[in-house]
Formats: C-alpha cells, structure tokens, sequence
C-alpha cells in the first residue's frame, strides 16, 4: 500500500480502512451525488489487529428494536446477492449464510417476556424467529440441560455464521476499482476551524485538508474525535473466543446458544465449536492489548459450557484468541452521523458486538448523508450523535 497521498486535497477522507470505512468508501464510489476525490487512510494496512480481524463473523435478526432488524434483513439480502450488488463481477460469490440460528435461553420471567415480546416484533417485520419452550427445546436440541430454563428464541431464518471477510475484501477491492485512493498511515492531528475539520496531519508529517472527515477507527475511535476536540462514549474492551473441538461430537447442527451468564457457543466445524465470552469485571483496555485470560477458560467458561452441553465435557482448545469492541459505554451501539457542533466530522463508531453485520447497511446511510444531508433509504437517525449529548440511549436490550 502507498504511504504518500496523491493530493494535497479530497473532498472525504475516511480514518480506517477496515469494514466501516471501506464500506463507507465503497458506497459513496458508487454514488452518483457523489464525484469528489477520497482517501482512506489506514494505520495498519495488515490489518491484524483491527475488530474486523477478530470477529465471529454471525449474522442475527433476533434484536429487540426494529431498525436493528431492518439492517439485518437489508444485510443477509445484501450478502445473498452480492454479485448483483455490486455490479454483477463474476469474480464476485454470493455469499451464503450458515443458517444455524441464535437461540437465546431464558432464565427467568422479565428475561421469559423479553425475549417474547421481541419475538412478536420480528415476526411481524418478517423474520423467522419463534419461541419454544422448555420441552419443545429438549425435543429439538435433547443435548442441552434445560432444568433453569423457560424458554428460548430460537432463528429459523438468515441467522448464523457468513463470511465477513469476504465483504470486507470485496468492499475494499470495488472501492479501490473505483478510484479511491488508500494509504497506510495513521491520522495524527485534525484540526478545526469555525466548527469544520480543516486539516488531517498524517504520521509522515503530510498535512492534508479535506471537506468531509470520516471517523473509521473502529476501538481507536475516541482517540480520533478527541484529536477534532470531540468526545464519544467507545472504549476498547476485551472479548475472548476459543475453538474447541469436541471428544463427543453433537448429532445435529448447534444454534449460537446464548446462555443467560452471557456465555455464547456454536456449531464451527463439522467436529469444533465456537465459544464466546467477557471478562468480569469489563474493562477499557489499551487498544494494543490483545494478552489472553487463560484462566478465564477453565474457572468460568467451560464450566457453564460443561453444564448447559453435559456431551461437552471434554472439550480441547485449538484455537484462541482476543478481540476488541467498539464498546459505546451509553447504549452498545452505533454513532451514525455528523457531530452536532463540527458538522463535516462523522462518526461511523461504536457498533460493541455487532457491527460487521450492520456495515453494509451504515456504509451506505452514511454516505446518503454525505451526499445528499439525509438518509435516502433505512431511516438510521436514531443512531446520531445527538443522542449522546442528550445522554439518549438507543433501546436496543439484545447486545451480545
Ligand atoms: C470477538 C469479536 C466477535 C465479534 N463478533 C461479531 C459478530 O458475530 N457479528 C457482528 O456483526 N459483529 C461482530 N463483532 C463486531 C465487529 O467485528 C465490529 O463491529 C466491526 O468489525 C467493526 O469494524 P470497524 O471497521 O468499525 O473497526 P475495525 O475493524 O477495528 O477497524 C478500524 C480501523 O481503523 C484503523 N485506525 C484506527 N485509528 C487510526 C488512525 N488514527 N489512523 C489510521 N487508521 C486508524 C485501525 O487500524 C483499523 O484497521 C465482533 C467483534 C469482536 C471483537
């Protein structure tokens, strides 16, 4: 990747280049509003530390505020068609879902009616989520020990594992195909003047000014608003995941399990496993601090495994590593938009624990809103920043 910048001006220049900002870019190069020139710049164009990097890659309908779910139905559409979507290059493959299903356990009443509740609203949005209970759950998955359980949600339909990897190179590729220029670098310095970003000063020393910021830096993401002078409530924060391969393997196909502790596995391969799961207590982290808990494993995750799946009680470890969300402090979700104040600065931040789903459908409102100053398409302003100087949360309750 080139380090020095063509120009010494652009009309955007997006902070990262991984799944946010590349989906940012790609959407504004297919936008006819849009003929400006774009940079994105990228402080680690291997790309090894970024979430995007680290991510479980799963798609889910099952959320409780509808607009999550509209962004996921646009999303599994998006992917399954991918080819088309991105103007039908037939190096493109659609991309398919592994079509397991989140079943989310419940263990008490308030949790019981939550997840009911939620179930109606998907339903009627379309979605294939249905309830069952405690015994309806041991008839279809008879491995789990359900004596604290009343009942679960269970996806039926565009829930489960897709390739997110492939998007993001997809989305990069096409971006890159349509001229935009990417550099590996970081963003050092933003200033700003009457309320705009003015200039972006690059580590080489290059000043670079630009009409529009993007702020793409996904954990990073605080430390590039507080260069602008601004602040948002995302932190790095550590999540742990393991592949495991199983002595006894499970008869049939293992739904993402979210056990009501917050410990979450699923079907990998034929023979391994996904598990998930959070430290206690959560912390901020330094964003170059990916030093694994193993003790985490053996006192508190596998333990909870070993008791929801009893079949589960040799499981090895082949595989294990650390992760960061975006994590936004006020609600676990996304910043979309302009600052209220520094309006050509936007945040595209703090999606936690589910952004590489929602990538496409943020990548393109963004860029609706760059172009034309409003959202085109899915109407996603309640994820602007004016909730977060409002102290507004989102009332999204299915955060993962
Ligand atoms: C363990 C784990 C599991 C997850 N599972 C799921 C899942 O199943 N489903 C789902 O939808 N989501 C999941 N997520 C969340 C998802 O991966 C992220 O929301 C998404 O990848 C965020 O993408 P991003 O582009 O915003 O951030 P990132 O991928 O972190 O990219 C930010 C980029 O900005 C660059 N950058 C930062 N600062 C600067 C700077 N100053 N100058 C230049 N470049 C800079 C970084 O180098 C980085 O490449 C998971 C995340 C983790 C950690």
């Amino acid at each position: 990747m080139a380090t020095d910048p063509l120009y010494q001006s652009y009309d955007v220049i997006i902070v990262g280049g991984a799944i946010m900002g590349s989906s940012v870019a790609w959407w504004l190069s297919q936008s006819p509003d849009f003929q400006g020139r774009m940079l994105v710049v990228e402080r680690d164009p291997s790309y090894a530390q970024c979430s995007t990097a680290h991510t479980n890659s799963c798609l889910r309908q099952q959320f409780s505020e509808p607009l999550n779910v509209r962004i996921s139905q646009f999303t599994a559409e998006f992917i399954k068609n991918l080819r088309a979507n991105m103007g039908g290059d037939p190096r493109i493959e659609d991309l398919s879902i592994q079509n397991f299903g989140y079943l989310y356990l419940a263990d008490t009443m308030p949790r019981a009616d939550a997840l009911c509740a939620a179930q109606a609203m998907q339903h009627k949005l379309g979605a294939g989520t249905r309830i069952l209970t405690q015994d309806e759950l041991a008839q279809a998955f008879p491995f789990y020990q359900l004596d604290d359980i009343l009942l679960g949600s269970h996806g039926t339909r565009d829930e489960g594992y897709w390739d997110g990897g492939a998007l993001f190179d997809w989305f990069r590729r096409k971006a890159i195909a349509a001229g935009v220029e990417y550099v590996a670098g970081e963003v050092e310095a933003i200033t700003t003047a009457r309320n705009k970003v003015g200039n972006v000063t690059l580590s080489s020393g290059r000043t670079l000014s630009c009409g529009h910021l993007v702020n793409a830096a996904g954990p990073r993401a605080n430390l590039v608003a507080r260069m602008a002078g601004l602040d948002i409530p995302v932190e790095p924060r550590k999540r742990f995941t393991w592949v495991v391969k199983a002595e006894r393997p499970l008869d049939r196909e293992l739904p993402l399990t979210i056990d009501p502790s917050g410990v979450h596995i699923r079907q990998d391969g034929p023979e391994t496993y996904m598990v998930g799961a959070r430290p206690d207590p959560d912390p901020a982290v330094a964003p170059d601090d990916f030093h694994m808990d193993h003790g985490l494993w053996e006192q508190h995750v596998w333990p909870i495994v070993a008791t929801r799946i009893p079949q589960f009680d040799a499981l090895k470890i082949v595989h294990e590593w650390a992760g960061h969300y975006a994590y936004n402090t006020l609600d676990q979700n996304a910043i979309l938009g302009a600052h209220t104040a520094v309006d050509n600065f936007f945040f595209i931040n703090g999606f936690s624990g589910h952004g590489l789903q929602q990538a496409p459908a943020m990548g393109r409102g963004l860029a609706e809103l760059i172009t034309t100053g409003t959202f085109q398409t899915l109407d996603l302003s309640p994820f602007g920043y004016d909730r977060i100087t409002e102290n507004r949360p989102f009332g999204e309750h299915a955060v993962i």
